[in-house]
């Protein structure tokens, strides 16, 4: 028998999450957001559920490819543009949109020998500081990128800093439309976070909208709202099982450095999942896991391969039985991915992306 952890991706989940988002989107298009392999659900697993989307957007032009080769023809958008001359090539073959945020991606396309002009998303950077033309600049780019003859549509883009909490979105907004309102072309802006929070505002939805984290299921604003406020259903399931029972009397500690003393007579679980999982080295003792479907918690530090968990309120529990570190239990409980990530000082975004390479990865 292989080790017993594993990861379950959730095809009705990733659905139920996309039909959500195209109810808050109103008329807008959607690009599903696939980037980091879709943020660690698999970029062919989730493809299958999401192919209700309008147009997926990524970063490499291989997963571009990828998406190409399972039969994907509508539209494609790298979100960070071209890195090499070269990348224009199989933009033209794969027939990919790309973002243009530097002169220099400009300059690459002016040298781009094409007989099909290519569509883009010109970038403005209003506020974030990331990528993107200066506000000032936005109009100049867009002349010179609309003089030239391998450039089709071109479509206005930004992103937002402050979507998932204050000062919220308004000032970015201000600042995109004043420097674009002449301009013809569709227009994107939001986020999940700005997505959900503004619906149904025009002004923040506009012509596409580009949710990632909220088709997987985790709050784009946890904290304020959590999943199942905005309706999301976890797309990923992090489960495995106990492997060995210890009995502590009080005073004996647990696992490396002791940083858990028993002060009372316990039962503890060790569990097969640790950060060589993906599984947040930092989650302190308390961090939020599911027993059999019963709500308990970790104890003592996470090492390379297991956990320790408290099985003082499921006195049943043995080798073999359930554990669920995030994600739906066998029996429909649901530990959302952001407890845990909060517990550890993180968000979901990266435990999803970190899943590691050793656990095995299926589909229900
Ligand atoms: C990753 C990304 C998104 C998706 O953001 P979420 O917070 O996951 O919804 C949207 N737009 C751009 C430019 C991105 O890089």
């Amino acid at each position: 028998m292989p080790r017993p952890i594993h990861a379950v991706i959730h095809a009705q989940a990733l659905r139920h999450n996309l039909a959500r988002l195209r109810q808050a989107s109103g008329d807008a298009r959607i690009w599903a957001v696939v980037k980091a392999n879709a943020y660690g659900h698999g970029l062919a697993r989730a493809y299958e559920s999401l192919r209700g989307a309008d147009g997926f957007a990524l970063l490499d032009v291989n997963e571009a490819q990828t998406l190409r080769d399972l039969g994907w023809r509508g539209p494609l958008l790298l979100l960070e543009g071209v890195f090499e001359q070269r990348d224009l090539e199989r933009c033209s073959r794969l027939d990919l949109w790309h973002v243009v945020h530097h002169e220099g991606q400009i300059d690459m396309l002016s040298r781009h020998k094409t007989q099909v002009p290519q569509r883009v998303f010109l970038k403005m950077n209003s506020g974030m500081n990331r990528l993107g033309f200066a506000p000032q600049a936005f109009k100049s780019a867009w002349t010179r990128l609309n003089a030239l003859p391998q450039v089709d549509e071109i479509s206005l883009m930004t992103h937002f800093a402050h979507a998932d909490g204050e000062p919220g979105v308004t000032a970015q907004l201000e600042v995109f439309a004043q420097h674009s309102s002449d301009l013809p072309g569709e227009r994107s802006l939001a986020n999940s976070a700005a997505l959900l929070r503004h619906s149904p505002s025009d002004a923040v939805t506009a012509d596409w909208v580009r949710p990632g984290i909220a088709l997987y299921g985790s709050s784009p604003d946890h904290g304020v709202h959590d999943a199942a406020h905005w309706q999301l259903q976890p797309a990923m399931s992090l489960r495995s099982r106990l492997i060995a029972v210890q009995s502590l009397a009080a005073g004996d500690s647990v696992g490396y450095g002791g940083a858990f003393v028993a002060d009372r007579d316990m039962r503890v679980g060790v569990v097969a999942c640790g950060y060589a999982d993906g599984y947040p080295r930092h989650a302190p003792t308390g961090t939020p896991v599911l027993v059999n479907g019963v709500r308990t918690r970790t104890l003592g530090r996470v090492s390379m391969d297991m956990l320790c968990v408290d099985l003082s309120r499921v006195p049943q529990a043995g080798i073999g039985d359930e554990v669920t570190l995030w994600g739906s239990a066998a029996s429909g409980q649901v530990l959302c991915i952001d407890e845990v990530a909060a517990a550890a000082g993180t968000v979901g975004y990266e435990l999803m992306c970190a899943l590691a390479h050793r656990v095995p990865v299926s589909s229900e």
